[in-house]
């Protein structure tokens, strides 16, 4: 039997356990998905303790994204985006992947929008690094608006340095009515809505030619995606964005297809419990 698993701490109310647990139910795959919670300083000797006890993957959330980049081998995206969020110990020493960048843009094409254009990203925090370096990747010019506006200015420099054929730069929060004027795609990857019922985006700036992703995901419908498609907006829930970055990892580890349908069912149920 093969063990997957989730490294963070907290991690008592993850979503990710029953969905990759549905994945290899439906393949018929002989493997676990659980959860370990070391203490916030141990994140790197965990990584060395879960390959010396024979685990095969592990995803890693908060604290432990940026703890880990020194127990593993990176891959080019991770390094860029200075974050790991997925473990594969079939190498040694393990690499390192980030699974958020694409987890975005496979929600977004799954929803047809199509990445070309201009992008609003508000947020330069974990999510919000993964976000701009994807979306610039796939070619969109990318406006990020961040709270501290250095972290949204340096973003953009390190996307600007290291994409090809994207671009990126940096704002203030209070420019985001301006940015969203001609933008196609909006993506939250704030943390305001979380359990609350508030937008970081002003109402006025959304309008019906947008597509708007929340990467917040509790609850699954927030304030901004209300406020977007009262304004006409197509609007992505942050669950999409979950399940895609669970389905790249499932998939890099298992080498099999991912069960999409299933893993969001899982997904979904869960969210509702
Ligand atoms: P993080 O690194 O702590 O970054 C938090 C971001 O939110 C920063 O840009 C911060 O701005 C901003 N922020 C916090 N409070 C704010 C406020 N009151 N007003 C304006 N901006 C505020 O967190 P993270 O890991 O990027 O996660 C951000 C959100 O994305 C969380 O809700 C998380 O659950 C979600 N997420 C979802 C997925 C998914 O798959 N759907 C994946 C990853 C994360 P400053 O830089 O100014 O502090």
């Amino acid at each position: 039997m093969d063990v997957y698993g989730l490294l963070g701490n907290p991690v008592g109310h993850s979503l990710s356990p029953p969905m990759h647990e549905a994945g290899y139910e439906k393949l018929d795959i002989d493997a676990r998905y659980v959860t370990f919670e070391p203490p916030v300083e141990r994140g790197a000797d965990a990584v060395e303790s879960a390959a010396m006890l024979g685990v095969s993957g592990l995803n890693v959330t908060i604290p432990f994204k940026q703890d880990v980049l020194d127990a593993v081998e990176p891959d080019d995206t991770a390094a860029r985006i200075g974050a790991v969020n997925t473990i594969d110990f079939s190498t040694d020493p393990p690499t390192g992947h980030n699974t958020d960048a694409a987890g975005v843009v496979r929600a977004l094409e799954h929803h047809g929008v199509s990445l070309d254009g201009r992008a609003v990203l508000v947020g330069a925090g974990g999510a919000g690094r993964a976000v701009a370096f994807a979306l610039a990747g796939e070619g969109m010019a990318v406006d990020i608006a961040n709270r501290t506006v250095e972290k949204a200015v340096d973003l953009a420099a390190d996307v600007t340095e290291s994409v090809v054929d994207g671009s990126a730069s940096g704002h203030a929060l209070d420019e985001l009515s301006d940015l969203l004027a001609d933008a196609d795609v909006l993506v939250n990857a704030t943390s305001v809505g979380m359990e609350e019922d508030r937008s970081a985006v002003p109402r006025d700036g959304l309008h019906a030619d947008l597509a708007v992703l929340d990467a917040v995901y509790s609850p699954i419908e927030t304030r901004l995606l209300r406020d977007a498609a009262d304004a006409g907006a197509r609007t992505v829930d942050g669950a999409w964005m979950l399940l895609y970055q669970g389905v790249e990892a499932f998939e890099r580890w298992t080498g099999h297809r991912a069960p999409v349908a299933a893993m969001n069912d899982a997904l979904r149920s869960s969210l509702e419990t």
